[in-house]
C-alpha cells in the first residue's frame, strides 16, 4: 500500500525537524509520496498569506499530513495558522499522549497519560474584539445592558462558545478512545463552578455521554484542582477530556511530567482529516541550528502511522526511538543531563541513530 501525505515543515525549527521525521517514516518500508507545501513565514513572503489556498485543499484531497510547527506573532499579525487549519479542516479533536519513555529524565516514571483536547470552540474559537474599536464599543453597551454587569470601557474581549453538538463529539471521540486502546477511565476537566452556561455545559454533556459507555470509569475534575494533582499523583488518571483552552495548558504541564517538549507528540483529527504535529511549537531561538530534539515529530509520526493502519512499522519505529532515548548517547541537548553537555548530538545524528536502530 502507498500513501500520498501532505507535508508541511512549517517555520522556525520546523524544517530541519520535519525532514529528519520523513526520513525515519520512509526507513520503515512504508511507501509514501510526500506533497510538500508551505505556510508560515515562507509563505507570508512567497504568497502574501501564511496559510495559503493550497495547503488546506492539499490536506482536504489527501486527507492525512505531517506538520511542522508554525510560528505566531504575539498580540499582532496573522491570527495562527495551527487554529485556521484546525478549523478549516474540522479537526475537533487534539490527541496528545504523554508517555514516560526510559532514559528521559523527568521527576516520575510509568506515566501513561493522553490527553484529548476539543480543538474548535472555546476561548480559542477566534472571536476577539479589539479594545477601542466602535464594534466593541458597541458589545460593551450591549453586554452592559443585558447582563446588568458594568464592563470597561477600555477592554478587548475574547468569546467562549461551547457547544453541546462540539462536545458530544469530543467526549465521544475520548471514550472511543478509550475503548480502542483498552483505557480503564475518563476525566472530564471544567471549571464548571465559575462558567456554569459554557464549561457547566460541557460537563452536563459529557455526565450524558459517559451514561453511552458503562465500561468505562467516569469522573470529573476542576481544571485547578486536577493541576496540582496531576503533579503530585499523576498515575492516578488515563484518559483526559478537554475544552480547547485547558487542554493547550495541560498539554505542556503532562509533557513536563514525561521530560519535556521534546518527547510530546500530537495529532489534530477530524472526521475526514488529520494533521499529525508536535505539542511544541516553532522555538525560532534555535532555527537552522540543528539543535532541537526531533523525537517529538517522529512520535507524531509513529501516530500518524498507527491512524493509517501501518501498526507493525510504527511499533518498529518507536521501539528504536525508544532505544535511542534508552541508551541516552545520541541524543540532542535537552536529554542530557545538563544543558551544554558537549555529548549531545545534532537533530540530523539523533535522526540517524533512530534509522540506524531500525535497520538493524
Ligand atoms: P516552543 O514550544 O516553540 O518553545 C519553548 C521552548 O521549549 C524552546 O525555547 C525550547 O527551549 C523548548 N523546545 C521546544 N521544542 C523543542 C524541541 N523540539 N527540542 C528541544 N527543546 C524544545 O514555545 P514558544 O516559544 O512559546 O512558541 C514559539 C512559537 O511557536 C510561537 O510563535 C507560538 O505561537 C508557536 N507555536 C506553534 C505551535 C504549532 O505550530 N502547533 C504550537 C505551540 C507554539
Amino acid at each position: 500500500m502507498s500513501y500520498t501525505i501532505t507535508l508541511i515543515p512549517g517555520d522556525g525549527i520546523g524544517p530541519e525537524i520535519a525532514e529528519v521525521t520523513k526520513e525515519c517514516i520512509e526507513s520503515t518500508g512504508v511507501k509514501i509520496t510526500w506533497e510538500e507545501k508551505t505556510a508560515g513565514e515562507a509563505a507570508i513572503e512567497k504568497y502574501g498569506t501564511p496559510l495559503p489556498d493550497e495547503v488546506i485543499e492539499s490536506v482536504k484531497k489527501n486527507k492525512i499530513a505531517l506538520k511542522g510547527p508554525i510560528t505566531t506573532p504575539i498580540g499582532t499579525g496573522f491570527r495562527s495558522v495551527n487554529v485556521a487549519l484546525r478549523h478549516a479542516l474540522d479537526l475537533y479533536a487534539c490527541l496528545r499522549p504523554c508517555k514516560s519513555y526510559e532514559g528521559v529524565a523527568s521527576p516520575f516514571k510509568g506515566i501513561d497519560l493522553v490527553l484529548v483536547r476539543e480543538n474548535t470552540e472555546d476561548l480559542y474559537a477566534g472571536i476577539e474584539f479589539r479594545k477601542g474599536e466602535a464594534v466593541t464599543a458597541e458589545l460593551i453597551d450591549y453586554l452592559s445592558k443585558k447582563s446588568q454587569r458594568k464592563i470597561r470601557e477600555d477592554s478587548g474581549i475574547s468569546i467562549k462558545p461551547i457547544s453541546i453538538s462540539g462536545t458530544q463529539k469530543i467526549v465521544r471521540f475520548a471514550f472511543e478512545y478509550a475503548k480502542a486502546n483498552r483505557r480503564k477511565k475518563v476525566t472530564a476537566v471544567h471549571k464548571a463552578n465559575i462558567m456554569k452556561f459554557t464549561d457547566g455545559l460541557f460537563l452536563e454533556v459529557a455526565r450524558q455521554v459517559a451514561q453511552e459507555y458503562p465500561e468505562v470509569q467516569f469522573e470529573d475534575r476542576i481544571v485547578d484542582n486536577l493541576s496540582m494533582q496531576l503533579v503530585m499523583r499523576p498515575h492516578e488518571y488515563d484518559v483526559l477530556v478537554l475544552p480547547n483552552l485547558y487542554g493547550d495548558i495541560l498539554s505542556d504541564l503532562c509533557a513536563g511530567l514525561v521530560g519535556g517538549l521534546g518527547v510530546a507528540p500530537g495529532g489534530n483529527i477530524g472526521e475526514t482529516a488529520a494533521v499529525f504535529e508536535a505539542t511544541h511549537g516553532s522555538a525560532p531561538k534555535y532555527k537552522g541550528m540543528n539543535k532541537v530534539n526531533p523525537a517529538a515529530l517522529i512520535l507524531s509520526g509513529v501516530m500518524m502511522l498507527r491512524y493509517l493502519g501501518e501498526k507493525e512499522a510504527a511499533d518498529r519505529l518507536e521501539k528504536a526511538i525508544a532505544e535511542v532515548l534508552r541508551e541516552g548517547k545520541e541524543v540532542t541537548y535537552d536529554l542530557k543531563p545538563t544543558r551544554n553537555d558537549p555529548s549531545a548530538v545534532g537533530t540530523r545524528e539523533m535522526g540517524q541513530a533512530i534509522v540506524r536502530k531500525l535497520k538493524k
